[in-house]
């Protein structure tokens, strides 16, 4: 049985990055939206602190690089886990109510860790483990297809070569390590996909440009170029083996466990809509009324406990699919719903803040109209809203990627 209180245990954990949001990330917001790709330095010395956190168990779990199938915990004497898939979570929740493009350029919290953390062997866990780490799987052929990418993996004595071209690579100007997907065999289809670890100052991993951008300023996007880029066979990412029937899926699990997180970015963003809006409106000395139905109260109003009623939605069902990932159960068909259902109301209701607060909402002296550009990105990247319908209908219909494009 899920209780959807939050566990006592991380109750330190939130306070902890409300805090972080409220006066590292809101206090620099305005200031990384307008200097886009300048480095916000303020994070440098929150990542130490994090650090320390984490080296005393305050925080274990708290970001991207901790999640798993139920790392970290036992179950509690319910039989229930609450692990660091929730603790990532409602972190996260956190600090994006605080400024998710700041959250997403944090030193050590890409989602490359993600990746790592599910696969590596011990070694490399030793050797990669806390490091800042971005993940480049985009091409310019292949972004929601990922199993067309065309960068090729090539094994020469002890090293794999790595030839193509990634691009929108988050933090990838500024992270440690690049998780790259990479093929081994490219008759062999999205069997012979694997990951491989590249650190960012590999003189074959060649900047090409970072983008300029709608939203998430505060966040470098980066476009490179793997030229004959050599890594050590050591740096695959599980097995080298070509499994016909399994390869693909090993890489794709990731995503059972970040699409939940980013789910969670944008139930962050839309609470810290909601929230601003509910102030404004109260000055504006509009009154909610949770005990009258939505005729016999002011249009703002009705409005906005509507957006709320489908906050509240998202919000559930995103901390479902943590939980089940928490307690080992498969959650493929919850992490996509999640991510789809939070991506959507989140962009649907920082635009309808944005418009129920009219000309303020609209104007730079408030941070509406900048969460209303952030938001966006959270229906995109980690599969956009229409691809993770698409993996819901096949879930649900019983059909495979074949079957049902
Ligand atoms: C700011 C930013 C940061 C990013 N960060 C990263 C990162 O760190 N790492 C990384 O690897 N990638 C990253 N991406 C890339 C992102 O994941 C892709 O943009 C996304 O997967 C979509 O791919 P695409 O842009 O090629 O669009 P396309 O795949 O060309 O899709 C275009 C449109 O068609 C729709 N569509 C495509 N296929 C179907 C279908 N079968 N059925 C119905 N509709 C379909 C899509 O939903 C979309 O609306 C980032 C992108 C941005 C903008």
């Amino acid at each position: 049985m899920i209780n959807l209180e939050t566990p006592r245990k991380f109750e330190f954990l939130v306070s902890q990055a409300h805090q972080v949001a409220t006066e590292i990330f809101r206090s620099n917001s305005r200031k990384y939206d307008r200097d886009e790709h300048g480095y916000p330095r303020e994070l440098d010395m929150l990542a130490a602190v994090i650090d320390g956190m984490n080296e005393g168990g305050a925080l274990s779990g708290a970001g991207a690089g901790g999640v798993g199938e139920g790392n970290g915990s036992k179950p509690g004497r319910d039989g229930n886990r609450n692990a660091s898939n929730i603790a990532s979570l409602l972190g996260l929740i956190e600090l994006s109510w605080g400024d998710v493009g700041l959250l997403l350029t944090m030193p050590r919290q890409g989602l490359g860790q993600a990746a790592i953390a599910a696969v590596a062997s011990e070694d490399q866990l030793k050797r990669f483990g806390g490091k800042w780490a971005a993940m480049a799987i985009t091409e310019p052929e292949a972004g929601s297809d990922s199993a067309a990418i065309r960068t090729t993996a090539t094994l020469e004595g002890d090293e794999y070569v790595l030839n193509g071209e990634k691009i929108f690579v988050t933090a990838g100007d500024r992270a440690e390590l690049i998780v790259v997907w990479a093929t081994l065999d490219r008759t062999q289809g999205r069997a012979a996909i694997r990951s491989f670890v590249v650190e960012r100052d590999n003189p074959g991993l060649i900047l090409e440009r970072l983008e300029h951008k709608l939203g998430i300023r505060a966040s470098d996007t980066a476009d490179f170029r793997l030229e004959n880029c050599r890594v050590s066979r050591d740096n695959l990412l599980g097995s080298p083996e070509i499994e016909p029937k399994r390869g693909f899926a090993g890489v794709m699990q990731t995503f059972d466990n970040t699409r939940p997180l980013v789910a969670g970015m944008a139930i962050g963003v839309a609470r810290a809509c909601l929230e601003r809006t509910r102030e404004l409106l109260t000055d504006a000395g509009v009154e909610i009324d949770y005990d009258l139905p939505p005729h016999a109260q002011v249009a703002a109003a009705s409005e906005f406990i509507a957006m709320e009623s489908d906050w509240e939605a998202a919000r559930l069902l995103t901390m479902q699919a943590a939980w089940m990932a928490d307690n080992k159960k498969p959650n493929s068909l919850q992490a996509s719903m999640a991510k789809a259902k939070a991506g959507r109301t989140a962009t649907d209701i920082a635009l309808r803040c944005v418009a129920v607060c009219g000309s303020i909402g609209y104007g730079e002296g408030e941070l509406l109209e900048k969460w209303a550009r952030d938001v966006k990105i959270l229906d995109l990247f980690e599969g956009t809203q229409q691809i993770q319908l698409l993996i819901v209908a096949r879930q649900l219909l019983g059909k495979t990627s074949a079957e049902l494009k």
